[in-house]
């Protein structure tokens, strides 16, 4: 029964064109690689938006942390005991977020499963945008809370939603979004998300995920973009875009933290971050904290440069103003195609495709990071532009 389903459901996959393959590959710098051929790439696919992954700083102080603490952290973090800078990466978090307190979690797709899992249950409701992140998702769906999902960064639908349920609704209720979307790459409505959450008595959860180290003058996120600190109750985070590392948090009260680290089962019931992901991120958030600036108006600067550049080639670019630059292409073959031949060219970026967009709203989908040169960047639009021409 399993085998016949697996076999028709890949024979699908393949017909469409949308099979997935893994290449693997070393980075030699913060925007370069190769594969297991010693075929090179400049990559435009990777959420390393600060570039941090290759910083001096961030680098030594994984290794010494993994030389000092060994490779991993050997358990839980309420069984085992923990890792002593873990406590304080968590206070530099919240520091930074402007929050009373922040826990770590293994992933920021944990972060989210483990938050809205912990604080949401059956007869609460959550009002979820189209676009949010797989995670969140996820998390909805493991709450067992009633989920209403509303059209993407629509605060009018939102709001006629929000009417429709929340006056029948007995539980606690949760307005949960995107910082910035990660596949389109635009920014949520703070302001009416604010407005709407207080007049309907919700908490609002904000996934700031491609937004830290990206928004905000700081790099702290959609909060300090929108100039409202403090206005959302839970912002969640990962370590493992622009900090450099891998893993997530929650910032938020001491109330909800507390309560997380009590009952969150994703937190409770996993092996803890190694000294190691944990010594990296915290570097990072160090050199975004002292010298961000720097990095941001770098990564700022390429932003513009690659979205001008392509948009006045004529290609269809989404507009907006975050690194995350997806080229509409339509089907998912085109996307493919275009994909085949730019690698071909040594640049690596990510054809979306259904199921991870919906159909006919296949695209190519460039991040850019503060690491990438200027000639770096004029090869990459040059390149992408005179693939986009041959492939019409
Ligand atoms: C990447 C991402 C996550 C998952 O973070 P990981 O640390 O990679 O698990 C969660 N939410 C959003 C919006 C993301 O883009």
């Amino acid at each position: 029964m399993l085998r016949k389903r697996i076999k028709e459901e890949m024979a699908a996959v393949q017909e469409a064109g949308l099979q997935r393959q893994i290449t693997d590959l070393t980075f030699t710098d913060a925007v370069q690689a190769r594969d297991r051929d010693g075929k090179t790439y400049l990559v435009f696919s990777s959420n390393n938006y600060l570039g941090l992954t290759f910083h001096p700083e961030v680098r030594a102080a994984a290794a010494k942390a993994v030389q000092e603490a060994g490779s991993g952290s050997t358990g839980a973090r309420l069984t085992t005991g923990g890792i002593a800078e873990a406590t304080l990466l968590e206070q530099e978090l919240a520091a930074f977020k402007q929050t009373e307190a922040a826990l770590l979690f293994n992933t920021g797709y944990m972060t989210n499963v483990g938050v809205l899992y912990g604080l949401a249950r059956p007869g609460d409701l959550i009002f979820s945008d189209a676009l949010n992140h797989a995670s969140i998702i996820d998390g909805c769906r493991i709450s067992k809370a009633k989920v209403v999902v509303y059209a993407h960064n629509d605060m009018e639908d939102l709001e006629a939603k929000l009417k429709k349920y929340v006056p029948e609704a007995e539980g606690a209720r949760f307005i949960v979004t995107d910082g910035v979307f990660s596949m389109d790459g635009d920014i949520c409505k703070l302001p009416e998300l604010v407005r709407l959450k207080e007049q309907y008595h919700c908490l609002l959860m904000v996934d700031d995920a491609h937004a830290v180290g990206v928004l905000g003058e700081n790099g702290a996120g959609t909060a300090e973009y929108w100039h409202l600190e403090g206005k959302a109750d839970l912002q969640v985070g990962t370590l493992s875009k622009s900090l450099a590392s891998v893993g997530g948090y929650v910032a938020a009260s001491e109330e909800i933290i507390r309560y997380l680290r009590n009952t969150s089962r994703p937190f409770i019931f996993s092996t803890f971050l190694s000294p190691g992901d944990v010594a990296a991120a915290r570097a990072a958030l160090r050199v975004l904290r002292t010298e961000g600036g720097r990095y941001l108006r770098r990564l700022r600067e390429n932003t513009q440069y690659i979205r001008q550049a392509l948009t006045e080639a004529g290609l269809p670019v989404l507009p907006g103003e975050t690194p995350i630059i997806p080229v509409m292409a339509g089907e998912a073959a085109k996307a493919t195609a275009l994909d085949f031949l730019l690698r071909e060219q040594g640049i690596l970026l990510s054809a979306i495709r259904p199921p991870t967009v919906a159909p006919g709203a296949s695209r190519l989908r460039l991040t850019v990071t503060a690491s990438h040169t200027s000639e770096q960047l004029t090869y990459a639009a040059k390149t992408v532009t005179a693939v986009w021409r041959s492939c019409r």
